[in-house]
């Protein structure tokens, strides 16, 4: 699923068959010595957390399901019939169950044997030896708390295999998930409704009584009664189709193969497809509503170059018989992997070719990359249980950057996994963090791991490995775990085995590992000083963002790489003195991997030894000039380094890779922040933007100008505009507000950080007319203006903008046609600064004109911005009630993140008296982390603000 609104100590446990001396034997007893912080979730689960899971007396096999959905009335009818093993002797079969009123519950015994699930189960066997005998239930206890059914049968079921049958009714809700409806305006203006699914993590319950946990895979025949004229699509091709005696169609699928219940999919409705295009032997088709088909002409072409490339990186065959792509206008999340059906927030799949930008194409190749991966990693092969969630999240995700990597390289996916890692680092640099596995106890803590941990630290790890490993062998390790799990489960420690085995025993993957997925947080390295010809001390400890955080005993396996900075070329990357190098020892694994050239082979080429103490060492020898200790930013630490050596690894920066100047950037500023280095460090690397070439790199510098913006007063904001202009707009210059002819598809996002900074925080007289005059004419033809742009001039128009302004972005909105522009116009509101026009605009969200998908982000966006924040903070209070009534319970999450970027001590006292007896659905965590984040703005705010000012100034 993608989650994203859009847009873990021991020693050295490298375990090398070839080497005389095994350090297994030596380092294996520090590991268990070694502290390690206790996650933020305890591991005790409580009785009635505990109850929350369902028995495995009663293991489902197959079920036929049948719905008819009323889309005026917004309810349905369903019967199910369910192939079940009795594995012990019960009266009782507990399934999960929520918001639906069973009846006519009945079980008949098929076997007095109970089969095991065969890997693709057929229909029910109503022949079998043993069938016909049938019990009905004598009463159903409904328990919504739990989420459960209890159905009571007077006899006991002795082992077998029976049929569970019911029927049941249900509300198609507005809560997006579930069965739910879906509400869409025509061209005419005329009001129509959809129903479709959205199960992950727990939410196949509230549609059909089951087994609704990832563990009970089953195959899943679905019939649905549909209006003729519309459209049913689920898992599976459609098996027949025929007219009932009501005048409805019954559309019946073909048997899915065995799949959680979490990835069931039913979407009914006036859909229409694009044409269906064939990749690798699978039929791929994307789903709008009436009138949008030819905007998924992109997604389309996309997912057929998409699909074989992962089909041959996993080298086993797509698991589905056909691929629907299908763009709803109502939808909680992302995206979501239903195997064979993935459905998509329509904005996040449908692109104008001609209007749709550059960041919109690689947001939705990206989501759908991550998407058909996880056809494989999730639905084929899928976690035991949602502590495990991280295995699906974080491989898609990883996958995705890969994938995209090779289908589009000018977009430098595998360069920009460093900003995953900083973004990763931002969420885990906190004291509230929890480790990547979590125990989950219940639905609300399965959603609430939907986070950054989850997906963009899991990813990071699975890239550190990676280039720990070798491609090579991360890869062979992926497939053999794919193939001894398909259409089963599995858990963290099977991937670690099946990594392990692919370098044949040469890597002890999981002791290397366990620590970055079991325990929270991550280590700063911190570097003596480097002098030639002495030895570098070196020391780990885990890191937080806060600068009053308390110590913590964790430890890390680090892989740490040196790149070496100076005039020396026969100079060697530092080994550490405690340590075996396996860069000459592990030679065979990496000298067989790819050497293709660029970033990949770069990663390819990184040292393999471990930092496992929090004291280590090496020797310095003969070298003129200074090492970087995070080769390629592939390892997911910190590093300081003593301030001269700081500073001669700033002169150098040039000589940095790109990826290892984007994790330095993100470092300094990070450590900045939280007192470890000197306050002026990151605010020097700023006027790095003068010499720098990378497009990557002068983007995130040309970003973190707007950094010191929210702590300038009226005596330092002149100053700190000229500074913007004085670096900014020599880039103009260069750029212009034209796209070139064949320039780089990156310079793109580059002149749009520019733009942007300079008419919004630089202030810039001459950007703004200009943006302006573009703003018109786009007003007046939207195809008339460079789309790349048009992110930019929005943003300034509002920025410096009025009532009038306001009323034309306003009324394009509410006439927008395309998702796009509809959610850009809609984010544009919350740009406005003026007091009045954030009135107007938070007005907005309980009027109804605003989707209840779309609402919390635009109130999340008021409560970002440095301006509008305390008027939308005020707001928020007076209006809890409303909003929570009013906003998908899942989306407050949304809303309580918003709240990290307030500054002052005063909000942070409010925020906390407020969330303290206001709880958050599903958002616990999201509470937590955001007043940490604030108090970590407070105490940098306090520290800091007179220096950062100070040194505006001095430019
Ligand atoms: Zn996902």
């Amino acid at each position: 699923m993608t989650f994203r609104k859009i847009c873990c100590s021991i020693s050295l446990l490298l375990v090398l068959a070839a080497v005389p001396v095994c350090p297994l034997s030596v380092f294996a007893g520090t590991s268990s010595a070694v502290a390690t912080d206790v996650p933020s979730r305890g591991s005790k689960k409580s009785a009635r957390e505990a109850s929350l899971r369902l028995p495995k007396t009663v293991v489902p096999v197959h079920y036929d399901l049948s719905f008819e959905p009323d889309l005026k009335n917004f309810t349905f009818q369903g019967k199910e019939e369910i192939v079940l093993n009795v594995e012990a002797a019960t009266s009782i079969v507990v399934l999960n169950a929520a918001q639906l009123a069973i009846s006519d519950a009945s079980i008949a015994i098929m076997s007095e044997t109970a089969l095991r699930p065969a890997k693709q189960a057929t229909g029910i066997d109503k022949k079998a030896p043993g069938a016909g005998t049938t019990q009905h239930v004598s009463s159903i206890d409904l328990d919504e708390d739990r989420e459960q059914a209890k159905l009571h049968f007077k006899s006991s079921l002795k082992t077998g295999r029976y049929v569970l049958s019911c029927r049941f009714t249900g509300k198609l809700n507005d809560d997006l998930r579930g069965f739910y409806r879906s509400a869409y305006l025509d061209s005419k203006g005329r009001s129509h409704y959809l129903c479709a699914t959205q199960m992950e993590p727990t939410d196949a319950r509230r549609m059909f009584p089951s087994f609704d946990e990832p563990e009970f895979k089953a195959t899943y025949q679905i019939s649905a009664v549909i209006e003729p004229e519309f459209t049913a699509i689920s898992n599976a091709p459609i098996a027949t189709k025929e007219m009932n005696t009501n005048g409805k169609a019954v559309v019946k699928f073909q048997t899915t193969p065995k799949m959680s219940s979490y990835l069931v999919a039913l979407i009914i409705g006036e859909l229409k497809p694009t044409r269906t295009r064939i990749a690798a032997g699978v039929p791929i088709t994307v789903w709008t509503t009436p009138g949008k088909e030819q905007l998924g002409e992109y997604a389309l072409s996309t997912a057929v170059e998409v699909l074989p490339v992962e089909q041959k990186y996993f080298g086993i065959l797509y698991p589905g018989k056909k691929l629907d792509l299908i763009a709803l206008p109502d939808f909680a999340w992302g995206a979501m992997e239903n195997l064979g059906a993935i459905t998509f927030r329509e904005a996040l799949l449908l692109v104008d070719d001609k209007t749709g930008t550059n960041f919109l194409k690689r947001t939705v190749a990206s989501i759908e990359a991550h998407e058909m991966a996880h056809q494989w990693f999730g639905d084929l092969v899928t976690m035991r249980w949602w502590d495990d969630l991280w295995l699906n999240e974080a491989f898609a995700t990883w996958m995705a950057t890969k994938t995209i990597d090779q289908i589009r390289p000018e977009w430098r996916f595998l360069a920009k996994s460093v900003d995953t890692r900083n973004y990763a680092m931002s969420e885990d640099q906190l004291q509230s963090t929890r480790a990547i596995h979590a125990d989950v106890s219940n639905p609300a803590q399965a959603i609430e791991m939907f986070d950054g941990i989850t997906y963009e630290k899991g990813a990071s790890i699975l890239r550190m490995l990676e280039c720990f490993v070798t491609e090579k062998i991360f890869q062979k390790g992926i497939h053999d775990y794919l193939c001894r799990h398909a259409l089963g489960n599995a858990s963290t420690e099977d991937l670690w085995k099946a990594i392990a085995a692919a370098s044949n025993g040469a890597i002890n993957v999981p002791d290397v590992m366990r620590p970055w997925v079991y325990q929270p947080g991550f280590p700063l390295v911190t570097l003596g000083l480097q002098k030639s010809g002495q030895e570098l001390k070196l020391k780990q400890e885990r890191y937080f963002e806060a600068a009053d955080a308390r110590g913590s005993e964790a430890l890390w396996p680090i892989p740490l790489s040196f790149h070496v900075l100076g005039q020396s070329t026969s100079s060697r990357a530092p080994a550490l003195n405690s340590s075996i190098s396996n860069s000459s020892s592990n030679s065979n694994a990496h000298s067989n991997a790819a050497s293709n050239s660029g970033e990949a082979s770069r990663r390819q080429k990184t040292a393999g030894q471990l930092l496992a103490f929090r004291h280590d060492s090496c020797s310095i020898d003969n070298v003129q000039g200074c090492f970087f200790a995070n080769k390629d930013g592939s390892g997911f630490y910190r590093v300081r380094y003593a301030q001269p050596d700081f500073k001669t690894i700033s002169d150098k920066f040039d000589l940095l890779s790109a990826e290892e100047r984007l994790a330095f950037l993100s470092d300094v500023q990070a450590l900045a922040v939280s007192g470890k280095i000197e306050v002026e460090n990151p605010l020097q690397l700023l006027l790095k933007i003068r010499q720098e070439k990378d497009l990557l790199v002068l983007t995130q510098i040309v970003d973190y100008y707007q950094s010191p913006y929210p702590l300038m007063n009226s005596q330092s904001m002149p100053a700190y505009q000229k500074f913007v202009c004085l670096n900014l707009k020599p880039l103009k210059q260069r750029l212009g507000w034209q796209a070139k002819a064949g320039e780089p598809d990156l310079t793109r996002d580059l002149r749009d950080a520019v733009l942007r900074n300079l008419g919004t925080y630089g202030q810039d007289k001459e950007t703004i007319a200009e943006a302006t005059s573009l703003y018109h004419r786009y007003l007046n033809d939207f195809r008339s203006v460079n789309p790349d742009l048009v992110p930019s001039i929005l943003k300034i128009v509002a920025f410096n903008g009025g009532e009038k302004e306001y009323e034309e972005v306003h009324a394009a909105w509410r006439s927008a046609k395309a998702p796009e522009d509809e959610k850009r116009f809609l984010q544009t509101l919350a740009d406005f600064k003026h007091p009045a026009l954030v009135a107007r605009t938070l007005d907005l969200l309980l009027s109804g004109q605003v989707r209840g998908q779309d609402a919390p982000g635009l109130l999340a966006g008021l409560l970002t911005q440095y301006e509008s924040q305390n008027q939308a903070w005020d707001y928020t209070r007076a209006n809890w009630s409303k909003l929570l009534k009013l906003f998908p319970p899942m989306s407050m999450r949304e809303v309580a993140s918003a709240c990290s970027n307030f500054y002052r001590r005063i909000d942070e006292e409010s925020l906390r008296t407020f969330f303290a007896v206001h709880k958050v659905p599903f958002g616990e965590s999201a509470v937590t982390r955001a007043l940490e984040n604030v108090h970590i703005n407070v105490l940098y705010q306090e520290s800091a603000v007179a220096r950062v000012r100070q040194w505006v100034v001095s430019q």
